[in-house]
């Protein structure tokens, strides 16, 4: 898997892989990053990126010649081109997956008030918005897509088992977790735990799930509802 970021910044994207599991997973080939910055298209003799926008309002536009001679070329080339923006669909653990099939992504960032409508309209492929809140650039959703991503790409995680007891696979979140020692400061991991009865845990692991997706998103509990209902 091959990932281009499209970025004014790009120092604020290359640190995130250089430790841990995306470090190895590079080291290893299964992983390639790249950066390209539209401010070295620029035909500006400034080399300025951005403009007042038409019609007025407040804030700077990025402009469309420097995001489209970067993203031309990698039209050309087949990249499966992604835009981070709040007006985007949410991005979710099912777009993870399902781009983890492609071979090469291209994330572009916005910055200052967005980018030229016609420029996303002309090679946006997708668009995704990481939560209903304003970022001050698209670098941090690119690097959240960009890993949510990687990890369902084959070979990235050491433990490929850890994928399917996920939050998020099949509705519901995960049930709470507890590392050893059983005992830590007199609070206990759940007994059932501790006695090693798969078929018990695993049961209590699915109520205690059931119980977390509850309270915290009873949007997904719903679906997973629904979808028990169906599979009757
Ligand atoms: N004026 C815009 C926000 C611009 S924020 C609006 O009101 O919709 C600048 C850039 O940050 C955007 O172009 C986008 O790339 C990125 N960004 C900010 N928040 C984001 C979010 N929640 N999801 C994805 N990208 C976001």
């Amino acid at each position: 898997m091959k990932f281009s970021f499209v970025t004014l910044f790009p120092d604020l994207v290359s640190g995130y892989f250089n430790d841990s599991i995306l470090s190895r997973a590079i080291e290893k080939g299964l992983l390639e990053i790249d950066y390209v910055n539209p401010r070295d298209k620029s035909q500006d003799k400034w080399k300025k990126v951005d403009d007042t926008a038409v019609g007025g309002g407040a804030g700077m536009v990025m402009t469309p010649q420097p995001l489209f001679d970067t993203l031309s070329l990698l039209q050309e080339r087949d990249v499966h081109i992604i835009f981070a923006t709040p007006v985007g669909k949410p991005f979710n653990q099912n777009d993870a997956k399902r781009l983890a099939k492609k071979t090469h992504i291209a994330f572009v960032s916005g910055r200052y008030e967005g980018i030229d409508e016609r420029v996303i309209e002309m090679f946006a492929d997708e668009v995704f918005s990481i939560g209903d809140y304003i970022l001050t650039g698209g670098e941090l959703p690119s690097l959240v897509m960009a890993d949510a991503i990687s990890r369902n790409v084959e070979g990235v995680l050491g433990n490929q088992g850890s994928l399917d007891e996920e939050s998020f696979e099949g509705f519901l979140l995960e049930a709470p977790a507890f590392s050893k020692p059983p005992d830590y400061e007199n609070r206990v991991a759940p007994s059932e735990y501790l006695k090693g009865n798969r078929a018990k845990i695993s049961a209590l692991k699915i109520l205690l799930s059931e119980c977390k997706t509850k309270y915290f998103r009873p949007d997904q509990l719903k679906k997973y509802q629904r979808r028990k209902k169906y599979e009757k």
